[in-house]
């Protein structure tokens, strides 16, 4: 077998597509950003899966990875490795050329002549489906983020840290809302991404800001602008549509609501331009655009008759997502929680209905803290299942990370997972600077509970990676591990693969751990304990009650523990929590 650790080459742009909420789709969920066409990105609800999979910019990723040239949108697998981690394109890869989701016995030798010989499509469509059918969660994790946890994006506190994410254009009554939250298909210029730091949250704009959409397919009557200066001092501001005149007025610190009739040329147009002028900075907390009847909840600019979201669509998911359902081995559903999703138990249901499931590997992550007899019995009908429980410590650490979740709970939850016909049950730990101090026990928990331990290294957000702690804290946090090890070699009477495998686990991280001994990052240090100090403050919980080993190792490197708090507004020095909040998430 060829090591494709060696290379930059990648099975994923070969074998899966991945489709998100909002529509868009990419090779894998690391990917960034998105396949796109004329510099935007190509969405279910403007392209079929057959016109994405086999685009131009697919057949280019595809075409750069069989000639030996990285690509850059896999930064993330790249970066993952330079620090020593095994990244998602090794791991995959290796895993399916040694057989895993792979009947028919492939080699990546045969699947880059096949891409040279069809110029580089995939006619048998995607093998690998990967659904991120919504962020639906009953948990809001400490390094996760709005757009995969509805409790964070509903959280005030936490989603100010995380940044926002596109959503498709929805109808609902007489309304549809386009900002300040992005909506996909509209461009947006002068407007920052949404500041949730602010209640309610804003925009903000100084100078000219401008919202271009093409003219909905439903008729578009009136539009309601909600704006208010940052300051209470009066400044002047100027709104057109289409560039006509509609506004001209002052805007203060109280909101002010104008609400336009559309002139008749502009009804008629195919574009709405609308452009506000404001000299001082101001936010932008309502834009939504009126139909003068009310109709049914829709998506607007989607080629999908039934104006429903890509994964409520039957007609979408049965004859364009899986067109060629024949060749399909493995969906994988990405939330969110997925056992808390109910388009992830339909779907499930509709591919036994057609006789589909025999021959689909599927697999999904979840938190452990739910399970229920009916989705057990759903799994047991594909062919094999591979459960990924996320676990982040073991009790009270596994608690504090994963809020709110109960560590009792989640023993129960496994074993029952694990008693489904097929079902391959493994604990997921993303290692992090709140439990690299806490692996063992959890290793412990998971050779008890006869769990395979993966892991994912955290690189984002950043200010919560491993390798922003001083570097004692690294190298304290690699000896623990390898004591694990050496402590916990098998004999006769253990699980031998298993306690191997957990073992091997905790000496690969141990090495990550003491390669990188660069020092801590005084920004990212910083952003940590203001971070920490906000989540603690708005849970009711205490860092130093569950990381007190690391707090002392902070204090001892020279850094004192900064005990503020975030708030709306606060400028970290030169730089506004938005711009801070924005860089911290990378690539986000
Ligand atoms: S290299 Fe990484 S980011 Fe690129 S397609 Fe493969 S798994 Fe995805």
């Amino acid at each position: 077998m060829k090591d494709s650790s060696t290379d930059c080459f990648c099975v994923n742009p070969f074998l899966e597509v991945n489709v998100t909420p909002a529509g868009s789709v990419r090779p894998c969920c690391a990917f960034v950003p998105f396949i796109a066409l004329d510099g935007r990105p190509m969405s279910v609800y403007e392209h079929s899966i057959e016109e994405i999979w086999n685009s131009e910019a697919m057949r280019s990723v595809r075409r750069k990875l069989t000639e030996g040239e990285p690509v850059k949108e896999c930064s993330y697998c790249y970066n993952q490795e330079k620090v020593g981690v095994r990244s998602m394109r090794v791991d995959g890869s290796q895993a399916w050329e040694a057989g895993w989701v792979n009947p028919r016995g492939d080699t990546i030798d045969n699947m880059k002549a096949r891409a040279r010989a069809n110029d580089f499509r995939v006619p048998d469509g995607p093998e690998w489906i990967d659904l991120d059918v919504g962020n639906l969660c009953n948990l809001k994790c400490r390094m996760c983020r709005s757009l995969s946890s509805s409790k964070i994006a509903e959280d005030p506190v936490h989603s100010r840290w995380t940044g926002d994410f596109e959503m498709p254009a929805r109808w609902q009554g007489l309304a549809m809302a386009i900002a300040p939250r992005r909506v996909l298909g509209i461009a947006y210029e002068g407007i920052s991404g949404l500041d949730r730091s602010t209640s309610p949250p804003v925009g903000w704009m100084q100078g000219v800001a401008t919202i271009r959409l093409k003219m909905p397919a439903e008729k578009v009557s009136v539009i309601q602008v909600k704006l208010r200066a940052a300051t209470a001092q009066r400044c002047p501001l100027e709104i057109f549509v289409n560039e006509v005149p509609v506004y001209r007025g002052e805007l203060s610190g109280a909101a002010l609501t104008q609400t336009f009739e559309l002139p008749p040329q502009v009804m008629e147009a195919g574009e709405l331009t609308l452009r506000i002028e404001s000299p001082a900075r101001a936010g932008i907390e309502e834009v939504t655009l009126f139909r003068p009847q009310t109709g049914k909840s829709k998506v607007e600019f989607s080629r999908l008759s039934s104006g429903k979201q890509w994964f409520q669509d039957d007609d979408f998911l049965f004859n364009d997502l899986l067109y060629k359902i024949d060749n399909v081995v493995k969906i994988n559903f990405i939330g969110g929680e997925p056992l808390l999703i109910k388009e992830v138990r339909s779907i499930m249901k509709h591919l036994i209905s057609r006789g589909a499931a025999n021959n689909i590997t599927l697999s999904m992550s979840t938190n452990g803290t739910i399970t229920d007899d009916e989705w057990c019995d759903i799994a047991a009908q594909f062919k094999s299942v591979a459960i990924a429980v996320s676990l982040d410590g073991f009790a009270n650490v596994n608690d504090y990370i994963r809020y709110p979740s109960k560590w009792d709970s989640i023993e129960p939850n496994i074993r029952r997972l694990q008693r489904i016909k097929n079902a391959y049950v493994y604990a997921n730990v993303t290692v992090q600077a709140y439990n690299m101090l806490h692996i063992p026990a959890l290793a412990q928990f998971c050779e008890d509970m006869d769990l395979d331990l993966r892991y994912h290294f955290l690189e984002i957000p950043n200010h919560l990676s491993c390798l922003v702690m001083p570097p004692e804290a690294r190298i304290a946090a690699a000896r623990k591990m390898r004591n694990f090890a050496m402590a916990n070699a098998p004999d006769a009477t253990t699980r031998v693969r298993r306690t191997m495998y957990v073992r091997d686990t905790m000496l690969k991280l141990a090495a990550i751990l003491e390669e990188n001994d660069k020092p801590a990052d005084p920004k990212l240090l910083n952003a940590f304990m203001i971070f920490t100090n906000d989540l603690d403050a708005d849970r009711r919980q205490d860092f130093a009650s569950v990381n007190g080993e690391l707090k002392e190792l902070i204090l001892a490197y020279g850094a004192p523990w900064n005990a503020q708090t975030s708030r709306p507004g606060l400028c970290f020095g030169e730089q506004s929590t938005e711009t801070l909040y924005h860089g911290l998430w990378g690539c986000d």
